[in-house]
């Protein structure tokens, strides 16, 4: 069972105030504090990083198709997440590989390839409180959390959340300032399963944070592949049928 956990890791390499503080959280980045805090609850679990400055953007073929799930975090750079990359995710994806996508990761080229919708929310950064409400207390992904639980400052996300309406709504969030967001939505895409969670700005300890962390491990779970993982487009073939047809082809 192999986990990625991809980061942009631009922020945490800032000269500003901003890099400052997340380095006060991530001395080493966000994939190298998560891997390190999700592989002390998940010993079965292999946990890998992969960054956006590391050749092929962390992620060359042998890496891609030995995972079973990928989870994505960047904000500043999405752009300059080659196109042909994003495909080849996305043909794994289709072919089961699972994909949890964090935060401000709802702008990116494999969320978006994966949605088909603009993924578009409003947003506020003023340190707020944002409580999370547990919605679907019977999915996998749910488990063991609380009713609900307070991230104590975070950056708003707030409705509306251009995505498509098949997704199950897991957790919804309200704001101090009164705004709400569907928080985690849980999605399918042909055999791959997709899960959207929203808190983990980069200035906030947000992945300190128990409730969170058990979150994205239920999100694992639940993502990982019951089977191996196609990388290749599937197939669209002409089939016989399996049953006699008696009704004449009218074009023949
Ligand atoms: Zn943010």
């Amino acid at each position: 069972m192999n986990v990625t956990i991809w980061n942009e890791f631009r922020h945490e390499r800032q000269q500003d105030k901003c890099g400052e503080a997340c380095r006060k959280h991530y001395p080493n980045g966000i994939h190298a504090y998560l891997k390190e805090a999700l592989s002390a609850k998940a010993p079965d679990i292999n946990f890998r990083t992969a960054s956006l400055d590391e050749p092929e953007c962390g992620l060359p073929d042998d890496v891609i198709n030995s995972t079973d799930v990928l989870l994505w975090w960047g904000h500043v750079a999405h752009h300059e997440v080659p196109d042909a990359l994003v495909q080849k995710l996305r043909f794994r994806i289709l072919g089961g590989m699972g994909l949890i996508v964090l935060h401000s990761g709802h702008c990116s080229k494999i969320f978006g390839a994966m949605m088909g919708t603009s993924c578009g929310l409003c947003w506020r950064e003023v340190g707020e409180k944002e409580r999370v409400w547990t919605v679907a207390p019977g999915h996998p992904i749910a488990q063991g959390l609380p009713e609900s639980f307070v991230v104590p400052h975070t950056e708003m996300y707030g409705e509306p959340f251009d995505i498509p309406d098949d997704g199950k709504v897991v957790f919804m969030s309200w704001y101090e300032g009164g705004n709400v967001f569907r928080s985690g939505v849980a999605f399918h895409r042909d055999l791959g399963k997709i899960f959207y969670f929203s808190p983990g700005h980069e200035t906030f300890p947000i992945y300190h944070d128990e409730n969170v962390q058990k979150v994205i491990l239920n999100a694992i779970r639940w993502a990982t592949p019951p089977a191996a993982v196609n990388s290749e487009r599937r197939p669209c073939p002409c089939v016989k049928p399996v049953e006699k047809i008696y009704t004449p082809n009218p074009a023949m």
